[in-house]
């Protein structure tokens, strides 16, 4: 089995405290995990070429996870993409996306390559120059389109990400499937209805995982901490990690 390469692209929750970047991570060079404002700027910084992700995976269209769509449409037209790109996103995707990316950079679809939009509920699979994706709906803003975790598989390697989520079933079977999950952690200790704190809920998804399996906490502020728990790393902005 070859290692799972996960490079992060930021690892802040929407606030961006402290000065973190918006949440997102790359996945063995190709697949691009959100598109939060800064992402074209942070593939560059880490020397990552936007032309060669196979596909973008949003879980929902808040703009820290969604808002850096335009630039890498940018990217790609004015620098040379020919090979095609797939973007998976929960339903009205499509329509968002290239509402906005067309008021923003006119033209910026008359292009060279193709792009495959996958609009996906929970249950859907999608597969993906290799990644094979299970959508599965979790619990944040409703208000929302949709709001998405996956559950991964690239090379025999099983992986999830939870997107923004408070702590629900979908969470619990992302943390049964995978040996590396991507857990958003929005604060220490808040307690809200949308997303996961340190204190309460990080430690249910530890005890629900294999207990070598490893965790990843994400979408942060800088308070929260390993704080004891098992194979769990804090992500930091632009760090590489192998499992
Ligand atoms: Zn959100």
């Amino acid at each position: 089995m070859s290692d799972l390469e996960l490079r992060f692209i930021g690892t802040g929750n929407a606030f961006a405290p402290g000065g973190l970047c918006w949440n997102g991570f790359v996945v063995d060079e190709r697949f691009l995990f959100e598109a939060p404002p800064q992402a074209l700027q942070s593939l560059n910084r880490l020397g990552l070429d936007a032309n060669a992700l196979e596909a973008v995976v949003i879980s929902h269209h808040h703009g820290d996870h969604f808002l850096g769509l335009p630039f890498l449409l940018l990217q790609w037209k004015y620098y040379g993409r020919r090979n095609p790109v797939t973007i998976v996103g929960p339903p009205g995707t499509r329509e968002l996306a290239s509402g906005i990316a067309l008021k923003v950079y006119p033209g910026i679809f008359d292009i060279k390559y193709e792009i495959n939009w996958v609009e996906a509920n929970s249950g859907d699979r999608v597969a993906v120059a290799g990644l094979e994706l299970e959508a599965l709906a979790v619990k944040h803003d409703r208000r929302l389109s949709g709001s998405l975790g996956f559950n991964a598989t690239l090379g025999g390697r099983k992986f999830a990400y939870t997107g923004d989520t408070a702590m629900c079933d979908a969470v619990r079977d992302m943390a049964r499937h995978a040996e590396v999950l991507v857990s958003e952690c929005a604060s220490r200790s808040d307690v809200l209805d949308i997303h996961m704190n340190l204190v309460d809920d990080i430690p249910m998804v530890r005890a629900a995982m294999a207990p070598d399996a490893q965790l990843v906490l994400t979408h942060l502020t800088p308070e929260v901490t390993a704080e004891g728990l098992a194979n769990t790393t804090i992500a930091e902005d632009l760090a590489r990690y192998r499992f």
